[in-house]
């Protein structure tokens, strides 16, 4: 296998110059593949990348060469795809769980590496500022996992959270953790920069909504798109996010709940350089079941409702906010962010969770056929992740073991059985409880 150079930047351009990634003519791309990879979102795009160039760099020289076909239903970074918001926050705490802070830290030194090597501004490092609710928090084993990591971080008390930043009433939270090295990504243009390397790298890109086609001894033969078309390749990977339970109903199926999310951006008032994102951080309040993202790129105060909302069609659910969820956001506001709270609405969005009982992300073999990838189960965390899933989803492609990249670790991605955990993003009965708001 001859692996490609590494694809060089296009030139330096701002970080709003990334364009949305050319689909080639189905009927010009090869129908056969070593590796054919199913969904353009943050995790196929890169599994797709890596796969191709492989991961040649300063330390790191493994993988890439193979031919690679990468198809989409409807294209990289799609209003329908769970990777298609402006941002994601990217951060290392998790808890008590240390393996997916090295993830984190890992997935966050390539965005920082090829966001250079391919001109993009991509990561705003604006910090990430946690809520805790007392000593005994999910924050707070937060703040002991990155100090044993050694991944900086501060403790605040309130006073000091009110002094850095004035705009933050921090009433009814006992402390803050602050990440200073954390931020957020542009994820759609994160997503349209992985797949225009890809593009770059030699990889063929399609638009085909496909389906499993035929198979023969324990392997998949093909899949067929909407025209009816055949691909065939060595392997499949289907990395396609809240898709993955319909088109593995048996496989999958009530594995990953999809769930509709939605999100606000409010306008701050005119000259108001409070809610920037180079003087705010992004931020995130479990027991007020909120997060947000500070104004990039002038489009308002990003705020989100982490509560897991009802159960969403991602093909065909209608994608406007309930008047009840910006009620929400408003009281949340009014008691953390008041200088917000009777500001305007500029935009609303609704995406969608593709949730596991455990939140562990999905990464496994299809338990028929061997030459078939089931990636997937994002649950709320799996922007920031993305070319590190891409990257071990590729090891396992050369054959790694379960357990040869990360050790007994990786037992969290199979496909089960999961045990339902209470993460911290799934508190709609703490919010309750904390807002007077229902
Ligand atoms: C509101 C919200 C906030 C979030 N916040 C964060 C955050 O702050 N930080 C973070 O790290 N993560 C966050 N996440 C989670 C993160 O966005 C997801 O985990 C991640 O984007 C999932 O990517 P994916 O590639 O698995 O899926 P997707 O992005 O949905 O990609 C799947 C792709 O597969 C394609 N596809 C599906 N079926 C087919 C088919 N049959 N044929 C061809 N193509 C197909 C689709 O068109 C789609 O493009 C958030 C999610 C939501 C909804």
């Amino acid at each position: 296998m001859s692996r490609p150079a590494h694809p060089s930047p296009a030139g330096r351009f701002a970080s709003s110059q990334v364009s949305v990634p050319v689909p080639e003519d189905p009927a010009d791309v090869p129908a056969n593949a070593d590796v054919c990879v199913i969904g353009a979102g943050v995790m196929g795009a890169w599994t797709a990348f890596w796969a191709r160039a492989g991961g040649a760099g300063p330390d790191e020289d493994w993988g890439g060469g193979r031919s690679v076909t990468l198809l989409d239903a409807w294209g990289a970074g799609h209003l329908r795809a769970t990777s298609s918001d402006e941002h994601r926050i990217i951060r290392s705490a998790h808890g008590e769980d240390r393996f997916y802070a090295r993830w984190s830290r890992r997935a966050l030194r390539h965005w920082e590496r090829f966001q250079e090597e391919w001109g993009v501004g991509l990561f705003h490092r604006s910090g990430v500022l946690w809520f805790a609710a007392s000593e005994t928090s999910w924050e707070a084993d937060s703040e002991a996992a990155l100090r044993s990591l050694g991944i900086p971080v501060e403790r605040l008390d309130p006073a000091e959270i009110a002094a850095r930043w004035p705009v933050i009433d921090p009433a009814g939270a006992a402390f803050g953790v602050f990440e200073p090295e954390a931020g957020f990504l542009m994820a759609r243009r994160g997503v349209a920069a992985t797949v225009a390397a890809f593009q770059r790298a030699g990889g063929r890109y399609a638009l085909a909504a496909v389906r499993p086609g035929r198979s023969q001894g324990g392997r998949l033969l093909d899949i067929v798109d909407q025209a009816g078309r055949r691909w065939s390749a060595e392997s499949f990977v289907f990395a396609a996010g809240p898709w993955l339970p319909k088109l593995f109903p048996d496989a999958v199926g009530d594995l990953v709940a999809v769930t509709r999310q939605p999100v606000f951006y409010i306008g701050p008032g005119e000259g108001d350089s409070r809610w920037r994102w180079d003087v705010l951080p992004a931020w995130s309040d479990d027991a007020g079941g909120c997060y947000g993202i500070p104004s990039v790129d002038d489009r308002g105060f990003k705020i989100g409702i982490d509560r897991v909302g009802p159960r969403f069609d991602p093909s065909n659910g209608e994608r406007i906010t309930d008047p009840d969820d910006l009620r929400l956001a408003r009281a949340y506001m009014r008691k953390r962010f008041p200088g917000l709270a009777d500001r305007p609405v500029l935009e609303t969005r609704v995406c969608q969770y593709e949730s596991t009982p455990d939140r562990h992300f999905l990464i496994d073999r299809h338990p028929a056929w061997e030459n078939v990838w089931l990636v997937g189960g994002g649950s709320g965390h799996g922007f920031k992740h993305g070319p590190r899933i891409g990257e071990y989803v590729v090891g396992r492609l050369e054959g790694l073991p379960i357990g040869g990249q990360d050790g007994s670790d990786e037992d969290r991605f199979r496909l089960g059985p999961r045990v339902a955990q209470r993460g911290p993003h799934l508190s709609s009965d703490a919010m309750a409880e904390a807002w007077p708001v229902f």
